[in-house]
């Protein structure tokens, strides 16, 4: 360990510059200086450094930290070792403290708790292959479950004799400490006399990663055991269970090799399939997964595959904390198997090849999946559909590392897909959510009080459902748009001697072209400002003392499109930006508008002609037909192209 001395001394020197300058390139731009990021792949350069501050932070990909956190991701080091990294540059000399008592304490009880462990497991072994108990009782039962002698014995499976304390008296006449065997959750005291705690139960010791037992899983056999199917080892110095998976240390040479970690339910899955020759398994116990689970598979693999039960109530709970993988950079896929079949009984009845085909056929992308249920929850409920929108949204934002940006791109493309959404809108929704990100990540920083954070977060909330409930609007996805137009490219010439805003304002909006009432707010703002001679841009918004409008204009402004490496290789012209093609968005824009409003009228006209009641009334609105319908037809032949969707 590094004493704090040490480590204060190494704050003090820390030039935040001077380390990110030494793996990429910074130029001055303002207070800050400015890189091309190097956790996502991009053109421009997003990459903020804030000597002042202390910190970083990438408005492309929403990465942001200070000095050490840097080190850590960028060179991959774990904290301590971007320490000695500094203290290296600095010529800090590294002060090594001494263990404290307290922790000279602790690590002499995690030795202990995995000796007493050991000693269990030979006893539980012992008892399950060498006494009449455990053959007729225990051995007998997995036996019926189909379990071989090797298997049992590879992963020391054992029994805990259904006598009240044969366990804790062999352990005490072994001379191990009351405390301590209470400790490891193998004896209780019960009316005050060491009791054993898995009595009459199949023994499943839970091996950590490098092999060493840190507890048991005790699983009952007998239909009249009132306690629940497992007990587990309370958490202790060795067993910390959010950080367990079970099987890990027998399955990682095979996750290795195939690159993928199958993660199950129950212990007894992890057994058979292992028997079955399918090595590369673990389980969870049934819990949704922690991000130290997350972080174990992902040592091994980037690719993990959830087989559960087809009802079963764990799914819910394992895809809880779900998108904590995504964060990790893990392929979530998803199995279900079938009507009551586990993997276990799956595989008894219909035999491993089966099995594998069955996974390998019917493996689900998890985000996929998750759209489709709440899709189908949500039904015809609007409210709730824009919910969805939304959830999605967030789900794709957290795929952020750099290497998954593609993936990003795809999730977004299928998920559009499957809603039926405009997918530029879907994208800047995920680029807002990535967005918000930033922002809370720098409130975290500057440490602004928690109600005001509060606040802010209950705020883009309610912006947030605004948000998708216009994605699944067309129109008002349009008429943001337009209002994008405005802000962006107002101040531009559109004929000579007239404004884009000129244009906009006097000769395409009026009250009814926009039915949003907080766009209509940011328009009538902007005009107010621009009869003033303000020269109003999107900046002047986004600090505008009415937040919520600060935060709408954010909301309509896009982050640049990523601009792809085809473009370069089929084309000899530089990439247009929006400044050299404003002219041609702002006239899509208007007419298309324009061409949405007419399809609407001519909605509404069908709607009156079904329910018209005299012929006179019928023929006015034949004639309204045929006028809207010529209307809609120039309107499509001046956008060009043909937009009918
Ligand atoms: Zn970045």
């Amino acid at each position: 360990m590094i004493s704090a001395a040490t480590i204060q001394q190494i704050l003090s020197r820390i030039d935040i510059l001077e380390i990110i300058s030494s793996f990429i390139r910074l130029k001055k731009r303002g207070a800050n200086y400015l890189g091309l990021c190097p956790f996502h792949s991009e053109k421009t350069p997003s990459f903020t450094v804030s000597p002042a501050k202390e910190i970083y932070k990438c408005f492309g990909c929403g990465r942001s930290g200070n000095a050490i956190s840097f080190l850590m991701e960028h060179e991959k080091y774990s904290y301590v070792e971007a320490l000695r990294w500094l203290a290296a540059k600095y010529n800090v000399e590294v002060e090594e403290t001494e263990v404290s008592p307290e922790v000279k304490q602790q690590q002499q009880v995690s030795e202990s708790l995995y000796i007493i462990n050991n000693f269990a497991q030979k006893f539980f072994t012992d008892v399950l292959f060498n006494t009449d108990e455990g053959q007729d009782i225990g051995l007998s039962y997995l036996k019926r479950r189909g379990f071989r002698e090797e298997i049992i014995t590879r992963f020391q499976l054992g029994f805990n004799p259904e006598a009240r304390d044969s366990f804790a008296n062999a352990a005490l006449a072994s001379q191990y400490q009351l405390e301590l065997l209470q400790k490891s959750g193998l004896v209780v005291l019960r009316e005050e006399r060491p009791a054993d705690n898995y009595r009459g139960r199949i023994i499943f010791p839970v091996h950590n990663q490098s092999g060493k037992i840190a507890g048991f899983g005790a699983r009952h056999i007998k239909n009249n055991d009132k306690g629940p199917k497992y007990i587990n080892t309370p958490e202790n110095e060795i067993y910390v269970k959010s950080k367990i998976l079970y099987g890990v240390y027998f399955a990682r040479m095979a996750i290795d090799k195939a690159d993928e970690c199958l993660l199950v339910e129950g212990y007894t899955d992890v057994v058979s399939l292992h028997q079955a020759g399918i090595e590369n398994v673990v389980a969870s116990g049934g819990t949704s997964l922690t991000p130290d689970q997350l972080r174990l598979v992902k040592k091994y693999t980037n690719n993990l595959t959830i087989i559960y039960d087809g009802d079963s109530a764990g799914i819910k709970a394992a895809l809880r904390g779900l998108d904590l993988a995504l964060e990790e950079g893990l392929n979530v896929k998803l199995v279900l198997i079938p009507g009551n079949e586990d993997p276990d009984s799956y595989l008894n009845n219909k035999g491993a090849s089966a099995f594998i085909n069955f996974i390998t056929a019917n493996k689900k992308d998890f985000i996929l999946f998750q759209l489709d249920i709440a899709l189908k929850d949500a039904g015809d409920d609007s409210s709730k559909k824009s919910a969805v929108v939304n959830q999605i949204a967030e789900t794709i934002s957290k795929i952020n590392k750099a290497e998954d940006f593609t993936r990003q791109q795809d999730y977004i493309r299928r998920s559009a897909e499957i809603l039926k959404i405009d997918e530029s809108g879907l994208h800047a929704l995920v680029n807002k959510f990535i967005r918000e990100k930033v922002v809370k990540d720098e409130k975290r920083i500057t440490a602004i009080d928690d109600k005001s954070y509060e606040e802010e977060k209950k705020y883009t909330q309610e912006n947030f459902d605004d948000d998708a409930y216009s994605l699944l609007n067309r129109d008002e996805l349009n008429e943001r748009g337009l209002v994008r137009c405005l802000l962006e490219f107002g101040l531009k010439e559109w004929q000579p001697g007239k404004t884009v805003a000129d244009y906009l304002l006097n000769d395409v909006i009026d009250e009814d072209t926009i039915d949003d009432k907080k766009l209509l707010d940011i328009i009538t703002t902007y005009k107010a400002w621009y009869e003033a001679n303000l020269e109003p841009t999107e900046k002047t918004f986004l600090y505008h003392e009415n937040q919520e409008m600060a935060m709408l204009v954010m909301s309509i402004l896009e982050f640049p499109y990523e601009v792809s490496d085809g473009w370069k290789e089929h084309f000899e012209t530089p990439v247009p930006t929006r400044e050299d093609t404003y002219r041609e968005e702002v006239f899509s824009t208007v007419n298309y508008l324009g061409l949405r409003k007419i399809k609407r009228l001519i909605g509404i006209n069908q709607t009156d002609l079904e329910h018209a009641k005299t012929p006179e009334e019928q023929l006015t609105l034949l004639q309204t037909h045929k006028l809207l319908k010529d209307m809609e037809i120039e309107k499509t032949k001046k956008i060009g192209t043909v937009i009918l969707k």
